[in-house]
């Protein structure tokens, strides 16, 4: 990064919708967790991305875009550089017959909840999902059986370097929780969305039902990133790891919890480095016993 005054110059030349020095983190993540950014910037408009992250270019500064912090565990060193956090005006929705046009930080559930008003089908599983749109393509989110990959027709994507360039469903790539995005390190801004008419009162009840089920089985009471780990082939990574007899185990204040194998939980004022060695703990355990080398579903942020 060049020069001591770089946020000041970043801040003159872009002038951000609103923007804090030293912004601690873990308010901006489910988990509760993450020390502070150096700069963290909310910007509103395609133009003021566009010149954030051209400067950041051309300047060396590191970027990163935060959705709602939902699939993320940032360190307690914090982020260097800026995290980049996108306004209200990326989070419009509108419904043109079975098409849902949305803002990548409209939040999932809220564009489940007007598909539903709009009686359209299709994106019921999504509703008790806490992250963002742009977050649910980037990780291709998915839950009981469907994935944002069965709604997507298309997105308009900030390319660094190229633009905005428009990606079809196929160009977008998007498998089992990844996308070209983890790849290209675009920025996702809107996508199209197909789904089909349905009666509201039958959409509500099927999410309802899911969102049951959510309740029973998952520890929403608790701050946590949802499912620590992939579901490796062949298995699933909860089992696995209620097997190896894990559940309930804790490394300071971060627990597996010992409602759902899957999740790591935050019993209050757990640290990254608690939750970190408690993944290590558990990676080891279970392959010694079963031979699955798991992988962290969660994106693991930040400076050592
Ligand atoms: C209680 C709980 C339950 C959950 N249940 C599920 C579930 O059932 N299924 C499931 O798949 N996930 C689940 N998750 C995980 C999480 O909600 C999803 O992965 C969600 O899609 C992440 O979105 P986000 O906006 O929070 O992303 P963030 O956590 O903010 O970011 C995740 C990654 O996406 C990138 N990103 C975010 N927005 C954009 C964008 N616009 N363009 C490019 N990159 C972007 C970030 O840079 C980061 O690398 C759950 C999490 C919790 C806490």
């Amino acid at each position: 990064m060049k020069g001591k005054n770089w946020r000041e110059a970043l801040i003159e030349r872009v002038k951000p919708y609103r923007f804090r020095y030293d912004e601690p983190l873990a308010g901006y993540t489910s988990f509760r967790i993450g020390g502070p950014a150096d700069l963290l910037v909310e910007i509103n408009t395609r133009d003021e991305l566009e010149r954030l992250v051209s400067h950041c270019e051309r300047e060396g500064i590191p970027w990163l875009l935060l959705g709602r912090g939902s699939n993320v565990l940032i360190k307690d060193q914090g982020l260097g550089g800026v995290v980049l956090h996108l306004g209200p005006d990326f989070g419009r929705i509108a419904v043109d017959g079975v098409h849902v046009r949305a803002g990548a930080a409209a939040p999932l559930a809220l564009v489940a909840e007007t598909a539903a008003r709009h009686g359209l089908s299709g994106l019921e599983f999504a509703s008790g999902i806490p992250g963002s749109l742009g977050g649910g393509i980037f990780m291709n989110a998915g839950a009981y059986g469907n994935e944002m990959k069965d709604v997507v027709v298309s997105a308009e994507v900030y390319q660094p370097g190229e633009g905005i360039i428009s990606l079809t469903k196929e160009g977008l790539e998007l498998g089992y929780r990844t996308s070209r995005l983890q790849r290209s390190g675009g920025i996702l801004l809107e996508a199209l969305l197909q789904l089909t008419p349905g009666e509201e009162e039958s959409i509500r009840a099927k999410m309802k039902a899911l969102n049951a089920k959510r309740r029973a089985k998952q520890p929403l009471e608790y701050p946590s990133a949802g499912s620590v780990f992939k579901r490796p082939e062949g298995a699933y990574a909860g089992r696995l790891i209620e097997e190896a007899g894990l559940k309930g185990k804790t490394v300071g204040k971060a627990q597996v919890s010992p409602k759902h194998a899957g999740f790591i939980i935050n019993l209050g004022g757990a640290t990254a480095r608690d939750v970190l060695t408690l993944i290590e703990e558990v990676r080891t355990e279970v392959y010694q016993r079963t031979g699955y080398w798991l992988e962290p579903e969660l994106r693991i942020l930040g400076r050592e």
